[in-house]
């Protein structure tokens, strides 16, 4: 595995690849790997010739410096893991390598109510942020295709609208969802959780699942109302969850079959850890 920390190196080397005739898949991560990220790389590794994971703890993403201070780093262990699954690139760039002072890196772009709603209320600018790192990584990178998570499914959908409206030439590839054996959603901050908070998480896979039932059944304010009290129930402190259009982000009332996905999404805090998760509760 080649490791890369300035932009320069690892152009050079992606651009002799190109020269090749190569294909290059892009798994951009912040670090404390697990199963969700690796389940990226294999696709990456299946659909290109190259798989190329980024590791960096986005500052502009995080609109609460505690959050930031209190993200997992673990860069030798993420390195040695991406090594033994036969992942072929490493970029681990340091802050001013990403964002050079000389250069505008700010996006203007309108996502609309789509970044407003969910996380958009909860962490204001976090997608604008998250916008800013994934197209400055895209331009460094130039991939065919792009690897994301539909853990973050509100981050993957804005990210689609920002490569339509740039018009990039990147193909936005969706990976399931890994869980842990008990259903809850992997993710970095799960290191964080209490043992008895960690025993208790399942409830939100849960959650997502029983509101999957009620669908049809019940109107969609009461099935979110009712949900609610279910995250709440073992403790935890539940900010929203939400049965939208998975096209719009937009809740939906009842479920005309206009919608092609109806998806829940949640967030909820586990002591002073903070979990999301969605489910697509129906495709037509
Ligand atoms: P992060 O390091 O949390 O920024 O995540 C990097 C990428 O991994 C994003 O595209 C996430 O959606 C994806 N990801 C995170 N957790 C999971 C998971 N449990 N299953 C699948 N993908 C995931």
């Amino acid at each position: 595995m080649y490791l890369f920390q300035t932009a320069k190196e690892l152009q050079n080397h992606l651009q002799n690849l190109r020269n090749q005739g190569l294909t290059i898949g892009f798994v951009p991560t912040m670090g404390a790997l697990h199963a969700g990220h690796l389940s990226l790389i294999e696709e990456a590794k299946k659909m290109t010739n190259c798989s190329v994971c980024s590791i960096f703890v986005n500052p502009t993403q995080f609109n609460d410096p505690k959050d930031l201070e209190k993200y997992p780093r673990m860069p030798d262990k993420d390195a040695q893991v991406l090594e033994s699954v036969g992942n072929d690139v490493l970029f681990m760039p340091l802050v001013e390598e990403v964002y050079p002072l000389d250069l505008n890196t700010k996006l203007d772009l309108d996502f609309g109510p789509m970044a407003t709603v969910m996380e958009g209320a909860f962490r204001p600018g976090h997608f604008q942020g998250m916008a800013q790192v994934v197209k400055r990584l895209l331009d460094l990178v130039s991939p065919q295709a792009l690897f994301m998570g539909q853990k973050d499914f509100q981050q993957f959908t804005i990210v689609k609208s920002m490569i339509q409206q740039l018009g990039i030439p990147t193909r936005l590839v969706m990976g399931a969802t890994v869980r842990e054996p008990d259903g809850l959603a992997m993710s970095s901050r799960n290191v964080r959780l209490t043992l008895e908070d960690r025993q208790k998480a399942p409830v939100i896979f849960e959650t997502l699942n029983w509101a999957k039932s009620m669908l049809g059944n019940m109107p969609t304010p009461a099935i979110q109302e009712l949900a609610l009290q279910k995250l709440q129930e073992p403790g935890f402190r539940a900010e929203y969850f939400d049965i939208v259009d998975g096209d719009t982000l937009m809740p939906i009332e009842a479920v005309p079959k206009k919608h092609v996905q109806i998806v829940a999404c949640t967030a909820l805090w586990a002591g002073n850890v903070r979990l999301i998760d969605n489910l697509i509760l129906e495709t037509h």
